[in-house]
């Protein structure tokens, strides 16, 4: 039995004030009507409001994790944050490979890969995520795409590693596009990358991996996703900016 996961990704948005609060409504939502026994609940904020985000919510079994890290530790990389300095704030998880950071960033299964492995160096738990393009689903070769998303991005990623790895399937045509893959859909290709995870590491480490669904995600939708038998929760942009919604989509996962 796999825990479920429900992260929020606020991307390039909220101010400081308006990150505190909404972590305060967040935090007071999940005390007074959640229970976090059956569900991982993980916040990521902008970097400069997660030493915020982590001091508001200690003891809540909440965690606070990074957009984003920079796969050397230090060094002449303007703009860039280290996964070692994700971790020295005390940071629990990182997402990596988000479609936005490979669209507008350059970042490629290569860039992936390596960030992966300073993530992992830094005992941070990695939330990777793949994707494919609308293109790439209407000629037919998001398989293939996904695929080599996967192998590469885990490239000398052993078993071992993989407990400390989560997969966010995020097809890019559904993210803050209000188009959500139908649930079977969405199944359909969860079932795909745990058969492709067996085939790399084995039955028993692809049964313990949790492979979240993202993609316009919303109150009235994730409780259909998440009782798909390998969708493990999800990835939530939009919905995860209103406390509410985001309480909502938490609940359905429990
Ligand atoms: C995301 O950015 O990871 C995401 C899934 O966004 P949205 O929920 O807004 O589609």
């Amino acid at each position: 039995m796999r825990k479920k996961i429900v992260a929020g990704n606020w991307k390039m948005n909220n101010d400081l004030i308006e990150s505190q609060s909404l972590i305060t409504e967040v935090r007071g939502i999940i005390r007074d009507e959640l229970r976090l026994d059956n569900v991982d609940v993980i916040l990521f904020p902008t970097y400069f409001a997660l030493p915020s985000c982590i001091r508001l919510l200690e003891g809540t079994g909440v965690y606070s994790g990074a957009q984003n890290c920079h796969q050397e530790k230090s060094g002449a990389f303007t703009g860039e944050v280290s996964a070692s300095m994700v971790k020295a704030l005390g940071a629990s998880h990182v997402i990596i490979g988000h479609s936005e950071r490979r669209q507008y960033f350059g970042e490629n299964n290569i860039i992936c890969n390596a960030k992966i492995k300073a993530g992992l160096e830094q005992e941070l738990t990695i939330l990777y995520c793949i994707g494919e393009t609308l293109e790439e689903r209407e000629s037919n070769t998001h398989l293939d795409i996904l695929k080599s998303q996967l192998i590469e991005g885990l490239n000398e990623i052993n078993a071992q590693q993989l407990n400390n790895l989560v997969i966010a399937y995020e097809p890019v045509w559904a993210i803050g596009t209000g188009k959500t893959a139908s649930a079977q859909q969405a199944q359909e290709i969860h079932a795909f990358l745990r058969k492709e995870i067996t085939t790399k590491y084995g039955e028993a480490v692809a049964q313990r991996l949790r492979i979240l669904y993202g993609g316009s995600v919303k109150p009235d939708n994730a409780k259909e996703l998440f009782s798909q038998v390998d969708i493990d929760g999800g990835l939530i942009g939009g919905a995860s900016l209103k406390a509410r919604d985001f309480a909502e989509i938490v609940r359905a996962a429990q």
